[in-house]
């Protein structure tokens, strides 16, 4: 009985932790807006990418080959979150980066929503849906940021 009892405390425990590793829809953020809100100050496609985690089309879009020096920062809210000192041609057709402007910009989700279990990249102060960030990147990160334009601003470096 007593075996029972420590096997269900671990149990509990260890489905707890699996459970903060997973998206959570309920969490607040620094900049939160109504579906409405968000609708009346981006486009149909930036509303769907950052709202709705879609995925824009490889290469239609506007700054897979953007290589004038600048930021990215994010559509909804305006924090910056990639600069083009870290950005890369990965051929994918989408703006790729070896590495955020700063680890605090960004927030990483297990996306479980695909077939496969990918990381999702989401801005850490209003939860606008980013990208994806996968493991087959160029040095010194070895990671690839697969950022959707439609979720960035870039501003030109003067
Ligand atoms: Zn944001």
């Amino acid at each position: 009985m007593i075996m029972l009892l420590m096997y269900n405390d671990v149990f509990s425990s260890t489905s707890e932790d699996s459970t903060k590793t997973s998206t959570d829809e309920s969490r607040q953020f620094e900049i939160s807006k109504s579906d409405e809100e968000w609708k009346s100050m981006l486009t149909p496609l930036q509303f769907k990418v950052t709202r709705r985690k879609a995925t824009e089309l490889p290469y239609e879009n506007e700054y897979f080959d953007e290589k004038r020096k600048g930021e990215y920062n994010c559509i909804c809210c305006g924090s910056k979150l990639f600069t083009s000192n870290e950005k890369y041609d990965s051929g994918t057709g989408w703006p790729s980066f070896f590495r955020p402007y700063d680890e605090n910009n960004i927030i990483k989700e297990l996306d479980i929503a695909l077939f496969m279990i990918v990381t999702e990249i989401i801005c850490s102060k209003c939860g606008a849906h980013l990208g994806h960030v996968f493991d087959d990147g160029p040095e010194p990160t070895g990671l690839r940021y697969c950022i959707n334009s439609a979720s960035l601003k870039f501003i030109e470096e003067k």
